[in-house]
């Protein structure tokens, strides 16, 4: 082969080599978890998003980002907390956002469930495709001893059945999320869950994250570290309530750390791969492409513990309440 013939091969190459790099894989935000602030009026001892500042973001800068999540693929928005609820006009007009305007398929949100009111069901309920609430224990006394609880009163379990009926009501599905502890490894809770019936019942392990739970040597505001069980007391209990069949989905401490997109109060992807929380840059200032790649996101492990479910709201429920 001639010299002549190398070189023309050689520049005829160079287009498809661009071609390759402007096509590098882009990162899809199928599923996001937005902690849009970290107030909360209860004192769970193992939280993980404890109330170390007050921010929240303008309404409008929360909508810039979140458009911005859409045109980079984002199917379903999560939030979370701090306790959402107690931003009711601010988490509302989000879902009303994201449907209206951003034609998402899901909007669901984790809770207390001590905030929602009937009344804000009546606003924004139509905009919601699942309420996911938070229970540990169909005991008072084991909500309480763990903090999950206002003021340390009772009553989290009748509210919980409250909302769930709320909902049920409107065509919104139910979630219930349990955390295994020490305190409640050994609960059998099969009759409350059937009588609540909820889609899905989430049941996590107790997971420690430094600067957050881990005591004030890490600059934690809480101390989860005497509340954890070992990976046969978290099977024990899940073996206990397999009957319930597939609407209980288990997530071990090792399914749960890095299958989630979590986004803080600034916009920021949290990354827990050295066992904290350790917020990258804000999507606002640097895009969704660049702030991805700070949150140590595994996409494998998402998939793998069922990150992609039947998440819309039952069509045919609820919709002529309104
Ligand atoms: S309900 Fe408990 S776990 Fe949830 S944000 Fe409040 S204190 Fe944290």
């Amino acid at each position: 082969m001639s010299l002549s013939y190398w070189v023309s091969r050689a520049l005829s190459s160079l287009p498809l080599l661009n071609v390759a790099i402007e096509q590098e894989e882009k990162l899809v935000p199928l599923s996001v978890n937005y902690f849009p602030h970290r107030k909360c009026n209860y004192a769970c001892d193992f939280c993980f998003h404890t109330s170390k500042n007050l921010k929240i973001l303008p309404l409008d800068d929360a909508k810039r980002g979140l458009r911005m999540l859409a045109d980079a693929g984002m199917k379903k928005l999560n939030i979370s907390g701090g306790e959402p609820f107690l931003q009711p006009h601010f988490i509302g007009e989000v879902f009303k956002f994201c449907k209206e305007e951003l034609k998402l398929e899901s909007c669901s949100v984790v809770n207390n469930g001590s905030k929602v009111t009937e009344k804000w069901l009546d606003t924004y309920g139509q905009y919601l495709d699942v309420m996911a609430i938070s229970c540990d224990s169909f005991v008072p006394e084991t909500n309480v001893r763990q903090g999950r609880a206002e003021n340390g009163r009772p009553g989290h379990i009748q509210k919980v059945f409250e909302v769930t009926e709320w909902c049920r009501k409107r065509g919104i599905k139910v979630k219930i999320n349990t955390v295994v502890t020490i305190h409640n490894w050994e609960e059998n809770m099969v009759d409350s869950i059937q009588e609540l019936t909820p889609f899905r019942w989430k049941v996590f392990q107790v997971l420690l994250l430094d600067s957050e739970n881990t005591g004030k040597e890490t600059g934690s505001l809480r101390d989860a570290r005497n509340l954890t069980i070992t990976s046969e007391q978290f099977q024990a209990f899940i073996d206990r309530h397999k009957g319930l069949g597939d609407c209980l989905v288990p997530e071990s401490n090792e399914a749960m750390r890095d299958s989630y997109l979590n986004l803080d109060e600034d916009m920021r992807f949290l990354n827990c791969q050295d066992g904290g929380k350790t917020p990258g840059r804000s999507l606002l200032e640097v895009g969704v492409q660049e702030a991805m790649k700070d949150a140590g996101f595994d996409e494998e492990q998402f998939f793998g513990r069922g990150g992609v479910f039947d998440w819309k709201r039952d069509p045919d429920q609820g919709s002529l309440d309104w």
